[in-house]
């Protein structure tokens, strides 16, 4: 598991500044998204309510097409150094099949997902681990925000 990562602003001073967009969640969509739109010149939070990198459970198992997404992203070194993955193989009883995996690779969450959110604060972005985020309604109690760990 890589180092948590640090917060690269408080809650207090996120509090203070207008953003274009917070993104919830710092998964690959949230990531990606995240990254995307501070490289079009947006302002952008992203919260995450787990330490980070966080535990997920996965095959990491990735296709052509996500892997050129991370590509077209300036994360080729990622997708470039992982493991190559050919085949998968489907067994019942004396029977097999092999399905073609062409262009898929194998990538740790841990190591993936570090690496979108890393590209995304060198994009711009800041990012809050440890952080619950929650809709309220529009008289909400803001109170009901609930931060952990900071
Ligand atoms: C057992 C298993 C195996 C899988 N294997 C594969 C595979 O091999 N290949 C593949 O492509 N896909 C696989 N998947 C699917 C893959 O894990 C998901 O498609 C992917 O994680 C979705 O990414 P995401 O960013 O949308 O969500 P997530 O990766 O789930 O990230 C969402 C993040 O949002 C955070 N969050 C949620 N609510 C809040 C909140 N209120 N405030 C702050 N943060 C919040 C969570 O803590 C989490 O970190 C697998 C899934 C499972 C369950």
């Amino acid at each position: 598991m890589n180092r948590p990562m640090r917060a690269t602003l408080s809650l207090e001073e996120a509090a203070d500044q207008p953003w274009d967009v917070v993104v919830v969640g710092a998964g690959p969509a949230g990531g990606m998204a995240a990254l995307l739109l501070s490289r079009r010149g947006r302002r952008v939070l992203l919260v995450e309510r787990s330490s980070f990198p966080r535990d997920k459970a996965c095959g990491c198992c990735l296709n052509e097409a996500g892997a050129d997404v991370l590509r077209r992203a300036g994360l080729g070194d990622v997708v470039d150094s992982a493991p190559r993955l050919d085949q998968l193989v489907l067994r019942r009883h004396r029977s097999e099949i092999r399905l073609a995996l062409p262009g898929s690779v194998c990538i740790s969450r841990d190591v993936l997902d570090t690496r979108i959110v890393e590209q995304a604060i060198a994009a711009g972005v800041h990012f809050i681990p440890s952080c619950s985020a929650r809709l309220l309604p529009d008289n909400g109690d803001v109170s009901a925000y609930r931060h952990h760990g900071l």
